[in-house]
């Protein structure tokens, strides 16, 4: 059996591709599925990118990236995550996305297991499955918290334990009390935990933890630009981790993509450095449309946790939501099924509130004609 046979199609990407396509065709279709901010990059970034070129960064860069950015996300997690990170320790990488790969390939091996709470993001399970690991699921409560028996999943194949706070697709944040519980099992049993925080700046009325305070030496932390700067199309994202992650992580790059687009990690530099008012601004906006979305799906009868963070809600439905998807797709709208995110999920939708109030509004619209027909 090849390696790939069991990995599906990123589910967010074709249904994303499906939604274009439809649109392409001249069907009036509203795409709620893929989480990308509809914002454009803020200009400072775009400028000191143009300045990266109109200078010449069109070379290779240093592998792990240029040293300003390395700094800079040091500087980053030093500041914000209370991380004790130099510049060194970090691996500016094409998106968090391939930092996740990176990590995975470099602490699973054939067989080793890794923990996943469902729902998860679609792509950890194949990155799992990539590096010829076994994903372990453990469903998370419906709030989104750890539940009290997830160590009794801990074997002794068990590499790594994957959390992502605030959640794609709940919008759940882990409480500080959740993220200790698992330190400790990490720390007791010798596991590593790979901790994806790209929400981390995109939450509303709670705070975010880094484990890496709690297990610096246990702990790989992946970030990006993607989502807090509206730099999906960049690629551009970082990891740190301990020394000897650190270094399997890197030879990953070397020997696959050499180095980050060097004049976009300029851009990503200013994104740091610079003003974080746009950051604020947006977040105030996802705010704002989140208590909509919420509020019009709770209207429509449907159970919906409040997100505490990211821009997704996740409601509850009846019924197989492959199914729903599909039927929703002939209402005019475009949403992710439960079932990407892993075992159990089935009984959910994924709507991404990255879009205008204006489409939201009549996203809702919609959906409401759909869910009381
Ligand atoms: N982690 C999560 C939880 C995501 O939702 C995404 C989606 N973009 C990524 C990582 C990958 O982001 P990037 O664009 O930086 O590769
Ligand atoms: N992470 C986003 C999503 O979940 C973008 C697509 C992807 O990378 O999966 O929709």
């Amino acid at each position: 059996m090849s390696r790939l046979d069991q990995v599906e199609e990123s589910a967010t990407l074709r249904l994303a591709d499906l939604t274009n396509e439809l649109k392409r065709q001249g069907k009036d279709i509203l795409g709620f599925n893929l989480g990308e901010p509809d914002f454009n990059t803020p200009s400072h970034i775009i400028e000191a990118a143009e300045k990266a070129l109109d200078t010449g960064k069109t070379h290779y860069a240093p592998s792990p990236g240029i040293p300003e950015l390395r700094e800079a996300i040091a500087e980053k997690l030093r500041k914000d995550n209370g991380l004790d990170v130099k510049g060194k320790e970090v691996i500016v990488t094409p998106g968090a996305k391939q930092a996740i790969f990176a990590a995975c390939f470099s602490l699973i091996n054939k067989g080793d297991e890794a923990i996943l709470f469902a729902p998860s993001w679609v792509s950890y399970d194949a990155c799992i499955k990539m590096s010829e690991g076994k994903t372990v699921w453990v469903k998370s409560n419906e709030d989104g918290s750890v539940p009290a028996g997830f160590v009794d999943h801990v074997t002794k194949k068990t590499k790594l334990i994957i959390i992502n706070s605030p959640n794609n697709p709940s919008g759940a944040v882990l409480s500080k009390k959740d993220l200790q519980a698992i330190a400790d099992v990490a720390k007791d049993r010798g596991i590593y935990v790979l901790s994806d925080e790209i929400y981390e700046k995109i939450i509303y009325s709670t705070k975010h933890y880094s484990i890496g305070t709690m297990i610096p030496e246990r702990t790989i932390t992946v970030n990006g630009f993607s989502k807090a700067y509206a730099m999906a199309g960049w690629r551009i994202g970082y990891v740190t981790g301990p020394k000897a992650v650190y270094d399997n992580m890197l030879k990953v790059q070397q020997h696959t993509i050499s180095s980050p687009t060097t004049f976009v990690q300029y851009g990503a530099a200013a994104a740091l450095t610079g003003s974080q008012v746009p950051v604020a601004e947006m977040v105030k906006q996802f705010h704002a449309r989140r208590d909509v979305v919420v509020k019009g799906l709770r209207d429509m009868g449907l159970h919906c946790e409040m997100p505490e963070g990211a821009f997704y809600a996740w409601p509850k439905v009846e019924g197989d939501s492959e199914k729903i998807c599909e039927e929703l797709l002939g209402y005019g709208v475009s949403l992710t099924p439960g079932s990407a995110f892993g075992p159990g999920c089935n009984d959910h939708i994924r709507m991404s509130y990255a879009s205008s109030m204006d489409q939201i509004k009549e996203g809702l619209a919609r959906m409401k004609n759909y869910f009381s027909r």
